[in-house]
């Protein structure tokens, strides 16, 4: 379809499922990440680089052996791929270096998205983090309230819940020495997402808007279509819409959104990459969010309503597959998901090691009932065998 070769930064999860997608298309990919990452598993025959998306030498070297240079983690060196823009112009870069640099650090995304009259929490640069520093931010914003780290967070490692001044000093010892900023406590009914698309012409298009549900500051379920009224669903695409058309370069984005109380809906974060909360439309829509990347950072043709649902009754739950504290007994709920009418299972290829996520499950049915009555059964809360 393509014959230029797709280097990705990164070969987890995310990698490995873009590489499948890439497949697909007779899209070569080579993986720069540890040797034998999921990406790298079921990619055998191309010449992979062995080392880290964080290492300058190791970047030059997979940008050597290919066209075009995307990621699955937004955590890559940034001044590497803008040396890249300068010594390798026809390398294209997608998503751009600019927006990874802006959406690295959480609070310049902020403060970006904030330029560009986009609603997120209320926050604050803690420049020199202690006890009288944060208190002040307790003094403002209230308690609880949330201090994060700006850089290198992911499933909410990075990220701390102040309950009270009393807390401080934990929050402190936790998040030390890393770069932190504060959040004000969204006090939100529901969490939603979207996935956006943005095209080489700069075009953006949304998938469903859907709702996630996090235990323990990972996503645990995903909903889509989202629960909410159609007004809502509506408000929350032109806002990820209006939030993605903010950035430069093409490629997938993943938006998270506080869906308040009083109905009001604040951008959460940006992941310029595929993203959990996407992983139902490898089963539930017409193009999956990983084959969309691809298209769209090759300007391959992106048709009108490649991002619906399949059919219009389409409903999906996906349901992600953490390691269990006894090694590999997460795999009783992969064995009861493949006894389960609509569900599809999918695997890593990680070791297993708890909390860790090794896979996900999605449950398509023509009711959003219907794939929960399939879920209590995959879970284990009911044993009745749906039909
Ligand atoms: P990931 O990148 O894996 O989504 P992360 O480590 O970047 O996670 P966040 O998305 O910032 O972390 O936060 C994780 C979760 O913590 C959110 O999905 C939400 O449930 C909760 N959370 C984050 N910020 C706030 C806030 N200001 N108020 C209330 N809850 C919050
Ligand atoms: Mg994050
Ligand atoms: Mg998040």
């Amino acid at each position: 379809m393509d014959s230029r070769t797709v280097g990705i930064l990164g070969g987890g999860q995310l990698g490995r499922m873009i590489v499948e997608a890439a497949s697909r298309l007779n899209v070569k990919t080579i993986i720069l990440d540890a040797p034998n990452s999921p990406a790298k598993q079921i990619n055998a025959l191309t010449q992979h680089v062995d080392g880290s998306f964080s290492n300058p030498s190791d970047i030059e070297e997979i940008a050597s052996k290919c066209d075009v240079l995307t990621v699955e983690i937004e955590h890559v060196d940034v001044p590497t791929l803008k040396k890249l823009q300068k010594t390798h112009p026809k390398l294209e870069i997608y998503p751009s270096p600019e927006a990874i640099e802006l959406i690295q650090d959480k609070f310049t995304q902020k403060e970006h998205l904030i330029k560009n009259e986009i609603d997120v929490a209320e926050s604050v640069a803690i420049e020199s983090p202690s006890v009288e520093s944060l208190a002040q931010v307790g003094d403002k914003f209230g308690y609880p309230y949330m201090l994060k780290s700006r850089t290198l967070a992911y499933d909410g490692r990075g990220n701390f819940v102040v309950k009270s001044k009393d807390s401080i000093p934990q929050a402190l010892e936790t998040l030390n020495n890393r770069p932190l900023y504060a959040e004000k406590w969204a006090p939100f009914t529901k969490e939603l997402a979207v996935m956006i698309v943005r095209s080489i012409d700069g075009k953006v298009f949304s998938y469903p808007v859907v709702e996630t549900i996090h235990r323990e500051n990972i996503c645990h379920l995903c909903f889509a279509p989202a629960r909410v009224p159609d007004s809502i669903q509506l408000k929350a695409k032109l806002l990820a819409e209006n939030a993605i058309k903010s950035f430069p370069g093409c490629g997938i984005f993943g938006v998270e959104m506080f869906y308040l109380e009083n109905g009001q809906l604040l951008i959460n974060e940006i992941a310029p990459r595929p993203h959990n909360s996407g992983h139902y439309t490898i089963d539930a829509c017409v193009t999956s969010q990983f084959e969309a990347h691809v298209r769209a950072i090759l300007g391959l043709p992106l048709p009108r309503n490649f991002s619906s649902l399949s059919t219009s009754n389409t409903n999906a739950i996906m349901l992600n597959v953490l390691g269990d504290k006894e090694k590999n007994k997460e795999l009783q709920t992969c064995e009861r998901a493949l006894q389960t009418p609509g569900a599809s299972v999918y695997l890593y290829g990680k070791e297993s090691r708890p909390q860790r996520k090794m896979g996900h499950i999605n449950i398509i049915g023509s009711s959003m009932e219907h794939c929960e009555r399939q879920l209590r059964y995959i879970s284990g809360e009911s044993d009745e065998l749906p039909s």
